[in-house]
């Protein structure tokens, strides 16, 4: 005689395997709608220096919880073929699900903290260094180098770009003196690491050595330290001495 216990019923969990495949392409869907929500916005953004910031501050960030959604989604679909269930099964299957799980979610973490702004930094060269149109005339706009953008940098931000880790970029329409200024933030903006090679070197911290005056220059320390391979380094820059503005006359001026 058979035990009626032993008999498997292959259709016994058939409502819970069915929930947990919905579960899956629920979280698969939400997965796919926050990368394409982040590709419409992004496209929805006009202009080099506003998409250049926009990538900068969200495409990681939306990458890595729609990764969350396809792992959640992945750990569902794995469990929606359930035939036999005892309590330890409950508890081998939920264990090995979340340890899986979390391994992957760790793997891509990292590939997207480390390897990632490679490509997201070749995409952002493209953007900040793409010619820009003057509104003006419809031609291009020239970018002025370090020493040619001084003068049409206020004192205020040539104080900043020497204290801080910011850098202008002033694009010259050179027919009609139109002129636009972008601002690009060091500390938003990790660079190449000389030890690891990852794309994972901020500046931390800076610090003014000598002040500049109006007769000699400054130094200014700034501190970076790798978010992967914690290495550390510090580099000195030269302040540029202080510019005394000359009164001018009305006379002069118009
Ligand atoms: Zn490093």
């Amino acid at each position: 005689m058979i035990d009626p216990q032993l008999v498997i019923d292959p259709h016994k969990y058939d409502a819970w395997n069915s929930l947990a495949l919905k579960s899956a392409f629920v979280f698969w869907a939400l997965g796919l709608l926050v990368v394409l929500g982040y590709i419409i916005k992004l496209s929805a953004v006009s202009g080099n220096k506003d998409k250049y910031d926009f990538i900068n501050r969200n495409e990681i960030r939306a990458l890595w919880i729609a990764t969350i959604g396809f792992i959640i989604g992945a750990c569902f679909f794995v469990n929606a073929n359930v035939v036999e269930l005892t309590t330890l099964w409950v508890f081998v299957r939920i264990f090995t699900t979340a340890m899986m799980g979390i391994l992957v979610a760790m793997i891509i973490q990292n590939l997207l903290k480390f390897y990632y702004p490679f490509f997201i930094e070749k995409r952002l060269k493209v953007l900040r260094y793409k010619p820009r149109v003057s509104p003006k005339t419809g031609k291009p706009m020239k970018l002025l180098s370090e020493e040619e953008e001084d003068s049409h940098l206020d004192e205020g931000m040539i104080a900043e770009e020497n204290v801080f880790s910011v850098d202008y970029d002033v694009w010259l329409d050179e027919e009609t003196g139109y002129k636009q200024v972008e601002k690009y933030s060091g500390h938003l903006h990790a660079i190449q690491c000389p030890e690891c090679n990852y794309q994972t070197f901020k500046v931390t911290r800076e610090e003014i050595i000598k002040a500049p005056s109006f007769t000699e220059e400054g130094e200014l320390m700034k501190h970076y330290l790798c978010s992967y391979c914690s290495y550390k380094a510090r580099k000195t820059v030269t302040l540029k001495q202080q510019i005394k503005v000359e009164e001018s006359s009305p006379a002069a001026t118009a």
